[in-house]
């Protein structure tokens, strides 16, 4: 079931831009993967722009920028760069568009050390990660073929993330940032990433909601590296209850798809959706398996190396939350993988 109602507007070409909201831009960045664009905003700050996350560290990004630049911004210079979360669809050119702007990025706390662990200083850092990735994903059961795949996978990934300027101000939750005359609150959620920055305007009645509510798509939470033994699942579910307090009416604009209206509606079929995954995860573990062996069962698909580690991660976060709760338990085998039994 999918209640929502895209908004009255049609989606700008890739590189376009349609105004959304009074002084709210809605920019089309096209993206080189399945998911083959995301939207960026763009906020009138009276003599200038603030711009809402940023596209990927590579040239098509930067061409559009100057595009939009030249095409859509009345003259107007960036005056802030705002990134919701440090993935690289959105701060993978907020480095470059902050040096190109010579303007300090805005991110929360916990989003920047995600976002500084694209650049390591030394080989051994390098080296150190990849043995700590490697291991966490053969507990989930990868074979080492798999599991050096994803490795290699993530770094590249990481390439697409260009530099992270020098200035940079934290965001925090409730805080109120003024911008043309009107106050947008953040609304900082976890789960889906460390500390996840949505803007709200009572004003507009307009959410960003980033990757925190899509209206079709379910956004990944998954188990990170860094914090292997994370119920990242009960973090998620909490701050979808606490965005139940924004008005009904409020104009949400994503970071994928579409904007639309019903973000309550929405916002419990997500809350639905991973509580129905709860449950056949839970059945699916009549005897010990591994979290790789469950994706096969509840994903049913082949899958491609990145959409598998997104699958593992999210299938363990559904199993932490599970252990959490005592509906299931836990062994670690001889092979050093973690089993998972009703
Ligand atoms: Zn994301």
């Amino acid at each position: 079931m999918n209640s929502v109602v895209a908004a009255d507007y049609s989606i700008p070409a890739n590189g376009d831009v349609t105004e959304v909201a009074p002084g709210v831009l809605w920019l089309r960045m096209p993206l080189p993967f399945d998911l083959d664009h995301m939207n960026l905003y763009l906020l009138d700050d009276i003599d200038g722009w603030v711009v809402v996350d940023c596209g990927l560290g590579n040239t098509d990004s930067q061409d559009v920028w100057e595009r939009v630049a030249t095409e859509f911004l009345n003259g107007k210079p960036i005056k802030k760069v705002i990134v919701t979360h440090a993935h690289i669809d959105h701060i993978g050119a907020a480095g470059w568009l902050c040096r190109r702007w010579n303007v300090p990025l805005w991110i929360t706390a916990g989003e920047l050390q995600t976002g500084q662990e694209y650049f390591h200083a030394s080989e051994d850092s390098v080296a150190q990660l990849r043995a700590e990735k490697s291991r966490f994903l053969h507990r989930m059961g990868m074979s080492s073929e798999q599991s050096a795949g994803v490795v290699d996978l993530s770094s590249s990934i990481a390439t697409l993330v260009q530099p992270l300027p020098v200035d940079q101000y934290e965001i925090q939750d409730g805080m109120k940032l003024e911008i043309g005359n009107r106050q947008w609150r953040v609304i900082v959620s976890e789960g889906h990433s460390v500390a996840h920055a949505s803007l709200y305007c009572e004003a507009l009645g307009v959410l960003i909601s980033g990757d925190q509510v899509l209206p079709r798509i379910s956004s990944n939470v998954s188990v990170r590296v860094d914090n292997p033994e994370g119920n990242p699942l009960l973090s998620w579910l909490h701050s979808l209850e606490r965005m139940k307090e924004l008005p009904e009416q409020t104009l949400v604009l994503p970071a994928h798809e579409y904007p639309f209206h019903g973000l309550r509606q929405r916002l419990s079929e997500l809350d639905l959706e991973h509580r129905d995954m709860l449950t056949r995860i839970e059945q699916a573990c009549t005897e010990p398996q591994t979290v790789m062996q469950l994706v096969a069962v509840i994903y049913r698909r082949k899958l491609s190396l990145f959409d598998q580690l997104l699958a593992g991660g999210e299938c363990l976060a559904h199993l932490h939350y599970l252990l959490a709760e005592q509906r299931i338990r836990r062994e670690e085998g001889s092979d050093g993988c973690l089993r998972f039994t009703r």
